[in-house]
């Protein structure tokens, strides 16, 4: 029988193991920092309506150009942007993945802040580019001089910004976003996915774009937006890079089907994130609450806590398991990293915590 050992792979990935969050069907799921609210029904149906709309059309290639989705983001966005500087993709992962493409490859490097989001080796391994992990703060946060520093000793060709970081909810400041344009000779990409849930929502490195650029913003709709199974993620820049990733896209990336989902949810964005609020006020309450237990749940912008002194990870992350509640263990020791769920959701795994914490 032949295994992935006998196939001729590439020799860089020989050995690896792919993405894989646990995908399992128990009550309460709060791993993979998804929006715990369905899409309400009413936008659903118009969502359908707009899919019925172009689905005859479908004997037909889709707008290889998605301008009416790219029109649609870019009055999203505000802040001066024209469909000329929006990008968009199946996932936000797909339109990082464009950047490396086109900005990395063989013999360039990545450089991004750790601990950060497993993807960006992951996505930088699939290009042939080099991987460099440059550790955070033992708090996790990051300053200028920091940035500068690592960028200077580097040189990347692709600097990866996460904020919110995930997997430790911490927030950056413009301050260190603009020190990490300012001192970069490549490109510098902002990773805002987890952005809608941040205590101040007017920090984003939107604001930046017309000093810089080569500085680029990518946001999701698979998170705040609560549309993670449709596959849409976006990215705004200089009209220039949007030509830059043209180069590398497969022709028709975005199916009929997923331009007219994307369109008719963002016509309808106030209720989209009209769950935001109630997922930030049960983070919040992730963080008192488990603070109060004794544990120390990480400060958190993002709809998820990195909760920090936990005595055996793994022991809690199966405990947790058996009470039907599923939540992270991102490999960094003694944390578990929990979503942020319905009111109800959120209790339950409160209580399971406190009664573990008491056992
Ligand atoms: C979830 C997440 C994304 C979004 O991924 P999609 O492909 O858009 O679903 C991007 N960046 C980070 C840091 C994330 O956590």
């Amino acid at each position: 029988m032949t295994s992935l050992d006998d196939l001729p792979i590439r020799d860089d990935l020989r050995g690896l193991t792919p993405y894989g969050a646990p995908q399992l069907e128990v009550p309460v799921r709060l791993n993979v920092n998804e929006n715990a609210y369905r899409v309400p029904e009413e936008v659903a149906l118009d969502i359908v309506q707009e899919i019925a709309r172009a689905l005859p059309d479908a004997n037909r290639y889709p707008d290889r150009e998605f301008d009416a989705l790219r029109r649609g983001f870019a009055e999203y966005l505000g802040h001066g942007l024209t469909p000329a500087h929006i990008w968009a993709g199946n996932g936000s992962n797909e339109v990082l993945q464009h950047v490396l493409q086109a900005f990395g490859g063989p013999g360039r490097s990545l450089l991004s802040f750790t601990p950060t989001y497993s993807m960006y080796p992951l996505l930088a391994q699939g290009v042939g580019m080099r991987w460099v992990p440059v550790p955070r703060a033992a708090d996790f946060t990051l300053t200028p001089d920091a940035v500068r520093a690592a960028i200077a000793e580097h040189d990347p060709d692709v600097v990866f910004l996460c904020t919110p970081n995930n997997p430790t909810g911490t927030p950056l400041g413009l301050d260190v976003i603009e020190a990490a344009a300012e001192a970069a000779s490549g490109i510098v990409l902002v990773d805002e996915a987890y952005t809608e849930f941040a205590h101040d929502r007017s920090q984003t490195a939107l604001s930046l774009l017309e000093r810089f650029p080569r500085l680029l913003v990518s946001r999701t709709m698979s998170k705040a937006f609560a549309f993670a199974g449709v596959r849409v993620g976006y990215l705004a820049a200089h009209p220039a890079v949007i030509d830059a990733l043209r180069l590398v896209r497969l022709p028709y990336h975005l199916s009929a089907i997923t331009q007219a989902a994307a369109i008719a949810a963002l016509r309808h964005s106030d209720a989209m994130l009209a769950r935001v609020d109630a997922l930030r006020e049960q983070r919040d309450r992730i963080v008192d609450e488990l603070g109060a237990l004794g544990l120390q749940p990480y400060p958190s912008d993002a709809n998820f806590v990195l909760v920090g002194g936990v005595a055996d990870p793994q022991a809690t992350f199966r405990a947790l398991l058996d009470r039907g509640i599923l939540v992270r263990d991102v490999g960094l020791p003694g944390t578990l990293r929990i979503t942020a769920g319905t009111p109800a959701e959120t209790t339950a795994v409160l209580s399971a915590m406190a009664e573990l914490a008491d056992a």
